[in-house]
C-alpha cells in the first residue's frame, strides 16, 4: 500500500495539484511529457483574472517544488503501464532522453553555434529553433534538450566529446509505487486546419489566438512586437473570429470557455501598441462570466474595437498578403466581404485525450473530457475535465489533490 500520489501532467493544474499533496505530507510524482514543465500557460503573454505575465505565478510553482523534497518529476516522460487497484498501484513511466548533462549547464553559447534548427513547437510554428534548445528564459528546468534529429553532420562533429553532451543516451523506464492518481493531461488548440473555410495554415496573416499570445510574449519570436508574420508590419486592421472551431457540432460541440476572455485581452494588446488600429469582432456570443463582463465592458467603450454578430463563412488570401473575410452581418442581415492586414482566429480547446489515449481506467466523454475514474482513486483535474480558466484550473487541481490524498489516507 502506498501513500504516494502520481500527478499526470505538468500544466498549472498538476503543478497546482502535487504542491497541495506534497504540502500535506504526501511523496508526488510529476510526470510530464514535454520536455519543461508549466503546460499551455507557460506560452501565454499575460492571463486573467489580473492579467500577469506567466513567470508569476509559475516561478511561484516552481520555486515551491524546488524546495520541496517530497516532489520529484520527470520530463519527456509517458505512463505506459498500470497495475494494481486503488490505494495501490504500479505505475509504469518511459523517459526519453534528453541528452544533455544532469545538471545546470549553460549551453546557450554552444546552442548558438549549431547548424541544426527544427520548427519550435512552444512556438506554435512561428519560430525556429535550435537542436540544443530551451523553451523560454524561467523554463523549467532550466537543462537544455537535445534533439538529435534535427542535428546537421558538422553539428555532430562539433558535439562529438563535449562531456556534457550524450548522443548515445537511452530511453529509461521507472516503475512507481502509488495510492492514488491525478490526471492533469491539460488540452491544446484545436486544429483549425480542420475549418478549411477559415484559412488557418494556408493564408498568410491568418493566425490563431495562441499565435497571437507568443507574438504579444516578450519572450517570443518578435520580443513582443504585434506584427504580420508574412511580412513583419505592423497590423492597423485586424478582425478576431470567434468560436473557430467550438460550438459546431462537426468539430468541437462544445463551448471553449476561455476564447472570448482571450480576445478581449488581445484587443488590449493591440490597443497598446497601436492605438489607432481599427479592431472588429465577429462573434455569435460573447462569453464573459462573471466579474469578466467588466473586460468587455471596457473593449466595448473603445472608439476602436467594433462588434460585429456574425458567423464568418470564408477566410481568403487578399492582395499583398491581406485577409479576405466573408461574413454575414446577423443584426443588419447584410452579407459582407472585408478586408484586413491580420486575422485571429479565436481557437478552441481540445483535451489532449481526445487523441493521446493514456493507460488509465480513465472514461472520457465523446470528445475527450474526463467523467469518471474516481472510485478507481483517479481524479481529473483542470481542462483534462473540462475548459477552465487558469484560476479554475488551479481550483480544480487544489481539489483533486485533496481527493488523492483522502485516498491514500482512508485506505
Ligand atoms: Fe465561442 Fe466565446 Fe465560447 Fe469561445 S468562449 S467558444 S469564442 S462563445
Amino acid at each position: 500500500m502506498s501513500n504516494s500520489i502520481l500527478v499526470v501532467g505538468g500544466g498549472f493544474s498538476g503543478l497546482t495539484a502535487a504542491i497541495e499533496a506534497a504540502e500535506l505530507g504526501h511523496d508526488v510524482y510529476i510526470v510530464e511529457k514535454s520536455p519543461f514543465l508549466g503546460g499551455r500557460v507557460a506560452q501565454l503573454s499575460k492571463y486573467f483574472p489580473k492579467l500577469c505575465p506567466p513567470s508569476c505565478g509559475l516561478e511561484i510553482q516552481f520555486q515551491r517544488i524546488r524546495k520541496n523534497p517530497r516532489i520529484k518529476f520527470f520530463t519527456q516522460a509517458e505512463v505506459v503501464g498500470l497495475t494494481g487497484q486503488k490505494g495501490n498501484y504500479t505505475v509504469n513511466v518511459a523517459i526519453a532522453p534528453r541528452h544533455t548533462a544532469p545538471h545546470n549547464v549553460d549551453f546557450s553559447f554552444l546552442a548558438s553555434t549549431l547548424e541544426g534548427e527544427a520548427t519550435s513547437e512552444f512556438e506554435l510554428g512561428l519560430a525556429k529553433r535550435k537542436a540544443l534548445y530551451c523553451s523560454m528564459p524561467f523554463a523549467f528546468p532550466g537543462r537544455y534538450v537535445l534533439d538529435p534529429a534535427a542535428l546537421t553532420q558538422s553539428d555532430k562533429v562539433k558535439l562529438a566529446g563535449n562531456q556534457f553532451v550524450n548522443l548515445d543516451e537511452a530511453p529509461k523506464a521507472v516503475e512507481l509505487s502509488v495510492g492514488a492518481i491525478v490526471v492533469a493531461t491539460g488540452w491544446k488548440p484545436y486544429d483549425v486546419t480542420h475549418l478549411s473555410n477559415l484559412g488557418a495554415g494556408s493564408v498568410k496573416n491568418c493566425i490563431s489566438n495562441m499565435q497571437m499570445e507568443r507574438l504579444a510574449s516578450p519572450f517570443g519570436p518578435t520580443a513582443g512586437k504585434i506584427v504580420r508574420p508574412s511580412d513583419g508590419h505592423a497590423p492597423q486592421r485586424i478582425a478576431f473570429v470567434q468560436c473557430a472551431g467550438s460550438r459546431d457540432q462537426n468539430h468541437l460541440n462544445y463551448c471553449s470557455y476561455i476564447c472570448c476572455m482571450a480576445t478581449l485581452k488581445q484587443c488590449a494588446y493591440l490597443a497598446e501598441q497601436y492605438p489607432d488600429a481599427k479592431i472588429t469582432v465577429y462573434y455569435i456570443d460573447l462569453r464573459t462570466p462573471g466579474r469578466y463582463v467588466k473586460v468587455l465592458d471596457k473593449v466595448k467603450a473603445s472608439p476602436n474595437v467594433s462588434f460585429v454578430k456574425g458567423k464568418v463563412a470564408d477566410v481568403v488570401q487578399g492582395a499583398n498578403d491581406s485577409v479576405t473575410l466573408q461574413v454575414e452581418d446577423a443584426i443588419r442581415g447584410e452579407k459582407l466581404t472585408l478586408s484586413y492586414d491580420m486575422v485571429v482566429l479565436a481557437t478552441g480547446m481540445q483535451p489532449s485525450l481526445a487523441e493521446a489515449k493514456l493507460p488509465l481506467p480513465v472514461p472520457v466523454d465523446e470528445d475527450g473530457f474526463i467523467i469518471g475514474g474516481e472510485e478507481a482513486g483517479i481524479f481529473a483535474a483542470g481542462c483534462a475535465r473540462m475548459p477552465l480558466d487558469v484560476m479554475r484550473s488551479a481550483q480544480s487541481g487544489t481539489a483533486a489533490a485533496l481527493k488523492a490524498v483522502q485516498t491514500v489516507k482512508g485506505r
